[in-house]
């Protein structure tokens, strides 16, 4: 039997892969960026158990590490895919990372690396080396390099001090053609660009940020290691708003729940309850769709007397001078008034929208990919619809089992 193929390194597609190798299957896993993870490894606790999501992460690593079957391309993409289930030809693309296996992930390139970039993983907020890791726990363990912000041979510095000689900044593009059983698609979600909710002014403010933003700044992998601080000025916030379902269920943004949104923001307002106990903390919300056990959530969000709900959709986020805080409108139904309160910080709890990009893929109606695809093409996880971390693994489980008959 040929290796099935997994698209997208993520809870999903890292699932599919080891349940599938440890039954004696090959797979080839293939992630368009360098390391895996996807966005379960930007948060920063997750729920139900609000544990960090290194540890079910790094279990799902070993798992990969120790078993042969698995083989993983990262920094690449599927470019074409013909036949049928048992018997299909893909096309795989694939960027250098120009660090190879040799590397050990010491970090003597990093200190003579002279050239900065951005950090994408943490949002922008904050700077790396063009030769980097997202994190400690980054997998594979090894660097990469950003040929966008290298200086290539014109500098080498990282290969001078690389004892290993895991450096090779000549290294190009490849393009292989694989033979393949079938194909299991996981590539997940990406973030609603809040810049085109008018009205709630995310460009306004460093201190209006969006909810994967705020995962960053309360992960001790985050810029403030830990320290929750306003983006502004770097001082705690004394009070933060949520704005629920900023693009989701609008038919002019995203028609659709994102479904993890609330209990997300139901799990930042506990995570603050735990890192500044005198912050004040208001939740405006059409209504909160917790389900299963993120109800606990609800329940011990309820009892927090530093968290108000209120019900309401909020109108406009107004910024004063920079760092002299934001203006909240919304209309809290309950009271039928309308309420304008001042914050410190606005988190905007933006959705879910489908990662997409694998050619030969059919969409549904809201532009997931669809539950019946080309014989030996499936979808699995985020990619299909909404769901959380318990969800996105039993559904990529049910895939994973007809993706080898
Ligand atoms: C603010 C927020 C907080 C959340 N907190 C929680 C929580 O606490 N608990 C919980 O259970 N859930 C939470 N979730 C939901 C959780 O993030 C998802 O359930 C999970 O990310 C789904 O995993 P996935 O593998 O389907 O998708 P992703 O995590 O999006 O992974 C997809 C992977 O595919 C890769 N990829 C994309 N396109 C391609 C391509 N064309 N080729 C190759 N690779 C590609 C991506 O780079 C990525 O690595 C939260 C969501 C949000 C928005």
């Amino acid at each position: 039997m040929y290796p099935i193929l997994v698209i997208g390194g993520g809870i999903a597609g890292v699932t599919a892969a080891v349940e599938l190798a440890e039954t004696g299957k090959e797979v080839v896993l293939v992630e368009k960026d360098p390391f895996l993870g996807g966005n379960v490894v930007k948060m920063h606790n997750y729920f139900p158990k609000l544990c960090p999501p290194a540890c079910g992460m790094e279990i799902n690593f070993r798992r990969i590490r120790n078993n042969r079957r698995i083989r993983v391309m990262t920094k690449s993409e599927l470019l074409r895919v013909s036949g049928e289930q048992g018997n299909m030809t893909a096309t795989i693309h694939s960027a250098s990372r120009m660090v190879n296996d040799l590397c050990t992930a010491c970090g003597d390139c990093v200190s003579v690396c002279p050239e900065e970039r951005p950090d994408p993983f943490n949002y922008g907020f904050g700077t790396t080396r063009a030769v980097y890791r997202n994190h400690q726990l980054a997998f594979p363990q090894k660097y990469e390099i950003d040929a966008s912000y290298c200086k290539g041979t014109a500098c080498s510095k990282c290969v001078e001090a690389c004892s290993y000689e895991a450096i090779d900044l000549s290294a190009q593009l490849v393009e292989e053609e694989l033979k393949i059983h079938s194909v299991i698609v996981a590539t997940g979600w990406k973030p609603y660009d809040p810049s085109l909710i008018a009205g709630l002014n995310y460009s306004g403010s460093k201190d209006i940020v969006t909810n994967v933003e705020f995962e960053r700044l309360l992960s001790v992998s985050g810029p403030g290691e830990g320290k929750l601080v306003r983006p502004s000025d770097g001082k705690a916030p004394g009070s933060i708003a949520f704005v629920q379902c900023a693009g989701s269920r609008d038919r002019n943004h995203l028609p659709y729940c994102s479904a993890v949104c609330c209990s997300a923001s139901l799990k930042h307002a506990l995570n603050i309850t735990e890192l500044l106990p005198g912050t004040k903390v208001t939740i405006y919300y059409i209504d909160l769709r917790v389900t299963g056990r993120n109800e606990d959530f609800l329940v011990r969000v309820e009892n927090a007397k530093q968290v108000r709900l209120v019900r309401g959709k909020v109108g406009a986020v107004t910024p004063a001078e920079e760092g002299a805080g934001l203006l909240v409108e919304a209309e809290d139904i309950a009271s039928q008034r309308r309420e304008k309160e001042m914050y410190d910080m606005v988190v905007l709890a933006t959705g879910i929208l489908p990662a997409n990009g694998v050619p030969g893929m059919q969409k549904n109606e809201e532009g997931f990919y669809a539950a019946v695809q080309p014989d030996g093409m499936y979808a699995a996880g985020c990619a299909t619809r909404p769901l959380d971390v318990a969800a996105t693994v039993k559904d990529v489980t049910g895939v994973a089992l007809r993706a080898m008959h």
